[in-house]
């Protein structure tokens, strides 16, 4: 199964560290939330670094 990045908004403190480090992935939306692009594979380095660094420990991914 692919792997997929979810967030928990939340937790999310808007701080835009993920923006900076993988923004391929993390977006804002219209509605000035974070997002999680809809990609048919995510690079898997990126999106472990912005867990890493996610100061509100709020990505994760899901593997379901
Ligand atoms: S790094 Fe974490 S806390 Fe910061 S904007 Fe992204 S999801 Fe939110």
């Amino acid at each position: 199964m692919a792997k997929v990045p979810v967030l928990d908004l939340n937790r999310c403190s808007d701080c835009e560290g993920c923006l900076e480090i993988c923004p391929e992935v993390f977006k804002r939306n219209a509605a000035g939330y974070i997002e999680v692009a809809d990609l048919s594979s995510y690079p898997e380095d990126c999106v472990e670094e912005a867990i890493s660094c996610c100061p509100a420990d709020c990505i994760a991914w899901d593997e379901s």
